[in-house]
């Protein structure tokens, strides 16, 4: 039996686990990677398996970051089905057709830019069409009903308390008579969260996969929560202004009619008029009220006294945009709660823009405010922001309450895993790096039970009470040097065996290196442009004698500019960068480097480290080129396939790199520029694959060697 971690790992997007067991192959959750842009980047392109061959899906609930790949999934092939609970379904289906909204409407942007350049046009991950598509595959389960959904596979959803909804997944898997238990936390809540019940207690697992989201912090009191928000309504209704509420449509837009209702009954707020200016929040509400039976005990009782949270006199949904200006010539005495959470798209925009420049106006919010969100600038305290293009003075008064989140925090999550009778073994998933580690530390020493923070696409094999990573099994022997800074991977049968991140991309802020981070490849732009060449020579646009025979002098960028009449990196672009779907690899100038980048570090002549952003090169101030582990093994494999260049050219073309005391048909490519050192080697007949990118200098020769040697030696 087998476990792939294919997202959620060291991060909280794109959920998604592979369990392999008895030639079956099941998907646990299929959600979108968000956050930043290299990691979105894996929401386009294959799958990291194929999609007919997963014989089902089990979700554990309707949030995109879990269930946003389910319509591509399905649009490449899957044919099974998705297992989940009924509340799931009817959200998954609000939820998924509107992410493919959101995805055909950004793609319509990129495209205009991109049409206006005569660049190749991009295709939206899915369509409104392939997310309704999709829906033909849900099943429907209750909670705590054991089910047997494949020979082999026994699975229960129980309720996590998260959103309505959402589910812990209890498995019983039989692989050669023997049952093993695995548990998936799925997002866990908190105690007391309103309308939902709390998560249900789990006993016993021999594997568990638990998230981490606060696994290092704890909220603020739930009673401090009600009273910021009595405090906060209160003072803007007396000033005469109207309170704006940015907030998610699921989840959070319930949470908050519901805490409104329950200070208006309490008599601790006026009688509100508060408008759901979100048809995304008003269809999750209305799906919620389909669900009622699935409350808890103290929602349901509100309902059945006909205090309902969702429908009373005050609570209005706007339909039409119509509906929605209105809105906007009401001065003062309205709570509006509209999307976007962190009021970046959405009607909040035009609300905001209205609203914003006068001191009467208070401004709510609630959830979490990335980075270059309108809504982190107004928690910052800009004195004007933009908005549709338009400068807005901000006068209102912009208040955060935190705590209203749908996680569990670090002693809920401890609450959580003290119930068990037995756990074998703990996988710490969907957390930042901090969360994550800090998390299984903590685990470690409290309960005493091994707990492992997994890689992204590490593999572990089960087998009896053993459990391993396939990654570590034949490279336990590397020695990494601690003076090293980079990443490494090494896939061998489209199956990554070997991955590391190693040292700081930025030192002076701590940025860690990671398998996103973009790497100067120095001199291996030479490379580049000689693949590029024999492009151009094998479809007869150049001459192979001008072109010459391939050399390992820096000359060959130089050589495709004469003979095109264009910069080298338009024609790298043209040739290899887009036709291979290299999407994090780009030509930058060092000025003007992408949050990503690491910083080349090289040392002066006394031994002292320092920062070289300006490791110009021959070619002057010409734009250099970086790219990712990822990116590179992309590139080998597709040079394998023959898609670049002819299989018949391959060997010949390559002849220059060959390194024949490691095998006939091993090949290594190299680049390096002060500061940054990279290497791209392999051999195709063997399907393996090298990659090392380092931003420092020390420790790159004796990695390059060991992993050459763990690799190929005795081949
Ligand atoms: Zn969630
Ligand atoms: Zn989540």
């Amino acid at each position: 039996m087998r476990l792939q971690f294919l997202g959620a790992a060291e991060t909280t997007s794109g959920s998604c686990y592979l369990l392999n067991f008895a030639e079956h192959n099941v998907l646990i959750d299929c959600g979108l990677f968000q956050g930043p842009e290299e990691l979105k980047q894996r929401n386009y392109g294959d799958f990291p398996f194929e999609p007919e061959e997963i014989d089902a899906v089990i979700l554990t609930h309707a949030h995109i970051d879990h269930s946003g790949l389910l319509p591509k999934l399905v649009k490449w092939g899957f044919n099974g089905s998705i297992f989940t609970t009924g509340v799931t379904v009817d959200l998954c289906e609000i939820m998924l057709a509107d992410s493919g909204y959101i995805q055909e409407t950004e793609v319509e942007r990129k495209n205009r830019k991109l049409s206006r350049r005569g660049k190749k046009l991009l295709e939206p991950i899915y369509t409104v069409q392939d997310a309704r598509e999709s829906m033909k595959h849900f099943r429907r389960m209750i909670y705590d009903e054991e089910v047997s959904i494949l020979p082999g596979l026994r699975v229960r959803f129980r309720d996590a308390g998260h959103i309505l909804g959402a589910a812990i997944v209890e498995l019983w898997v039989t692989e050669n008579e023997e049952t093993t238990k695995i548990v998936f936390s799925g997002d866990l809540g908190n105690l007391n969260q309103p309308i939902v019940q709390d998560p249900t207690f789990i006993t016993a697992a021999d594997i568990l996969v638990i998230e981490s989201t606060y696994g290092t912090r704890l909220h603020e009191e739930r009673d401090t929560r009600f009273e910021y928000l009595a405090e906060m309504v209160n003072k803007t209704m007396q000033r005469g202004g109207n309170l704006l509420i940015p907030a998610f449509a699921l989840g959070r837009t319930q949470d908050l009619l519901y805490s409104l209702r329950i200070l208006q009954d309490e008599g601790k707020i006026p009688p509100l008029t508060i408008y759901i200016d979100s048809p995304l929040a008003s269809a999750a509400t209305e799906v919620f009220m389909r669900h009622s039976s699935t409350f808890d005990y103290k929602t349901r009782s509100m309902l059945a006294e006909g205090r309902s949270p969702f429908a009373s006199p005050g609570v209005h949904y706007t339909e039409t945009v119509e509906e929605s200006m209105r809105l906007n010539q009401v001065r003062g005495g309205l709570v509006i709660i509209a999307g976007s959470g962190m009021a970046d798209a959405g009607r909040i925009k035009h609300h905001l823009k209205h609203n914003l420049w006068r001191k009467e106006t208070g401004v709510l919010l609630v959830g979490y405010q990335a980075q270059g969100t309108l809504g982190r600038r107004l928690q910052d305290g800009a004195e004007e922001v933009r908005i549709h293009g338009e400068p807005v003075k901000v006068k209102a008064d912009v208040q955060t309450i935190t705590g209203f989140s749908a996680h569990g925090d670090q002693a809920a999550l401890l609450n959580w895993l003290r119930r068990f009778n037995h756990i074998g073994r703990v996988f710490v998933t969907h957390g930042e790096k901090e969360s994550c580690h800090g998390f299984a530390e903590l685990i470690s020493e409290k309960l005493k039970v091994p707990a492992i923070v997994p890689k992204l696409d590490e593999i572990f094999e089960f087998n009896g009470s053993k459990t391993f990573s396939t990654w570590e099994k034949d490279y336990d022997d590397l020695y990494i040097e601690e003076e090293f800074s980079g990443v490494i991977q090494v896939m061998k049968d489209k199956e990554i065996k070997f991955r590391g991140s190693y040292g700081l991309a930025e030192r002076k802020y701590a940025i860690k290196n990671t398998f996103y981070t973009l790497f100067n490849l120095g001199l291996g732009r030479e490379f580049f442009a000689q693949l590029a060449l024999e492009c151009l020579v094998e479809r007869g646009e150049l001459i192979r004698d001008d072109v010459g025979d391939y050399n390992l002098e820096p000359i060959w960028e130089e050589k495709l500019a004469s003979l095109t009449n264009k910069p080298p990196w338009e024609t790298v672009y043209d040739e290899i960068i887009s036709p291979a779907e290299l999407n994090q690899t780009a030509y930058y100038y060092l000025d003007q480097l992408p949050a990503a980048a690491a910083i080349g570090y090289t040392r002066t002549r006394s031994k002292e480290s320092v920062e070289n952003i300006y490791a110009i090169l021959g070619s002057g101030l010409a734009p250099q080129l970086f790219s990712t582990v990822h990116d590179l093994t992309r590139l080998w494999s597709t040079l394998g396939e023959g898609q670049l260049i002819k299989p018949e050219n391959l060997e010949k073309f390559l002849d220059i790199y060959a390194k024949r005391d490691l095998g006939e048909d091993y090949y290594q490519i190299e680049g390096s520029a002060p500061g940054v050192r990279f290497m791209l080697g392999g051999s195709f007949k063997q399907a393996t694959s090298i990659v090392v990118l380092s931003n420092g200098e020390d420790g790159v020769t004796s990695v390059i060697n060991q992993l050459n040697q763990l690799s190929f030696s005795g081949r």
